[in-house]
């Protein structure tokens, strides 16, 4: 018996006016998996996420998350189920301390004077850890792309979106937060959606890949297939 995926989208819509941007978008995510959407720009990643965090709205189709229809819940109930979205940027408030940062992640949470999380977050950052008090604007754009992804844990979600990480980056530095991710599945067990134009690079740290054409996904595979596949990365990855 196939396990139920953790993450399913069955056949997404979602448009912008007369612009239809998702077309019937299906792609499943099993527990504990590491997946990368791609395509190039305009390809819908972007609102892929928004609408499976409840930020934009679904025309049609529904998204599951561990079983619950969740697709027309609103954003604030979406991440309470277990969703985190990492905005394109991260989103870091450059007036407010690491240690602040972190903690608006826990917003919503029921339990959020708990410090056990936050504890957590910081054992898994150690940049961070050290610069708990500091302004986030005395950040490296890494090291602020890291307390984007630690506000985010701070919800203990169960799966982790992550809009283009990689965006600004120089690459060395984007090899690292990509491993990150990896390592996280490792340690904690979390689930992985990561979009990216970069694919060469989100390829290579996960396990299976969707890639996204006009609203549409036109190419799918464990990670491994869809790097050596020339068709399918002369078309639409660009390398
Ligand atoms: P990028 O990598 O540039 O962020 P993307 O793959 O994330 O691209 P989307 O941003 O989701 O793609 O855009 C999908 C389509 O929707 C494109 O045709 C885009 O022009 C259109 N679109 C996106 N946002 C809006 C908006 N706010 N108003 C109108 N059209 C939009």
């Amino acid at each position: 018996m196939t396990a139920q995926p953790l993450l399913s989208v069955e056949e997404v819509s979602a448009s912008y006016g007369a612009v239809r941007a998702l077309d019937g978008v299906s792609l499943t995510v099993p527990a504990k998996g590491v997946c990368a959407v791609l395509g190039a720009n305009g390809a819908g990643k972007t609102t892929l996420l928004r609408t499976l965090t409840g930020l934009h709205p679904a025309t049609s189709g529904r998204v599951l998350l561990d079983g619950e229809d969740i697709t027309r819940l609103p954003a604030e109930k979406v991440i309470t189920r277990g969703l985190a979205h990492v905005p394109e940027g991260g989103g870091v408030i450059v007036e407010l301390t690491v240690e602040e940062n972190l903690r608006l992640g826990g917003l919503w949470r029921s339990d959020r004077r708990d410090k056990s999380t936050l504890n957590e977050v910081l054992e898994l950052f150690p940049p961070l850890a050290q610069r708990r008090g500091k302004s986030a604007s005395t950040l490296s754009g890494g090291e602020r792309q890291m307390l984007a992804i630690g506000r985010a844990l701070m919800a203990r979600p169960k799966v982790l979106l992550l809009d283009e990480p990689s965006l600004g980056l120089a690459p060395l530095i984007t090899e690292q937060i990509f491993t990150l991710l990896r390592d996280l599945r490792d340690r904690t067990g979390l689930t992985v959606v990561l979009v990216e134009q970069n694919a060469a690079g989100a390829l290579a740290v996960t396990d299976t890949g969707f890639v996204l054409n006009q609203g549409r996904v036109v190419a799918e595979g464990p990670s491994s297939d869809l790097l050596s596949d020339d068709r399918t990365r002369h078309a639409y990855l660009g390398f």
